[in-house]
């Protein structure tokens, strides 16, 4: 079982065959991959990410670990600002310290729930049907989050499920759910 250090390299070492296999396939099948700089360096960012994300489904790995804060804070800052429309003590401060105060114990239900909600580890995270969707928000981003072209986006969808994918071929689990 490859650990961290190991999925993580093996995205860094093989982009450029991710970048090959799309030139190809726009060469020969007629996907139309727009290679710009600007594709491939997200691409890049996107396809290393994806060779570990798979992960994020084990409450010991790294990246589940890094994730665990970033969701406490949004929820915690999401819970804060409905609390600070309800919320209406005799001083601003006090007002204030209260909505942080609910806002606080959104992000430890937050902090908790992520681990709890996440599926069992090489499970369902595990699978083609997760590699598909990490690929199609990827591809989302590019012309509806950057305003990119379609092309461009199609690459960023492509490096991102196949990163997701060289994961599950080393963990040498590739199932479709
Ligand atoms: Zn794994």
């Amino acid at each position: 079982m490859p650990n961290y250090d190991a999925h993580v390299l093996s995205g860094i070492i093989t982009y450029p065959l991710a970048v090959a296999l799309a030139g190809i396939l726009a060469d020969y099948a007629g996907i139309p991959f727009k290679l710009t700089s600007m594709a491939m360096v997200l691409g890049y960012a996107l396809y290393v990410l994806g060779a570990d994300l798979p992960d994020m489904d084990h409450p010991n790995a790294l990246i589940h670990r890094g994730t665990k804060p970033i969701v406490a804070v949004l929820l915690g800052s999401a819970v804060y600002m409905w609390a600070a429309e309800r919320i209406h003590l005799s001083q601003p401060w006090m007002s204030q310290t209260a909505a942080w105060g609910v806002g606080a114990v959104g992000a430890v239900v937050g902090w908790y729930g992520f681990t709890a909600v996440m599926p069992r580890h090489r499970g369902v995270v595990h699978s083609l049907l997760f590699a598909t969707i990490y690929g199609f928000l990827a591809f989302l981003l590019g012309p509806y989050g950057l305003h990119i072209s379609t092309g461009e986006g199609l690459f960023l969808g492509f490096s991102a499920f196949s990163g997701y994918t060289l994961h599950l071929i080393l963990d040498g689990s590739v199932k479709l759910i």
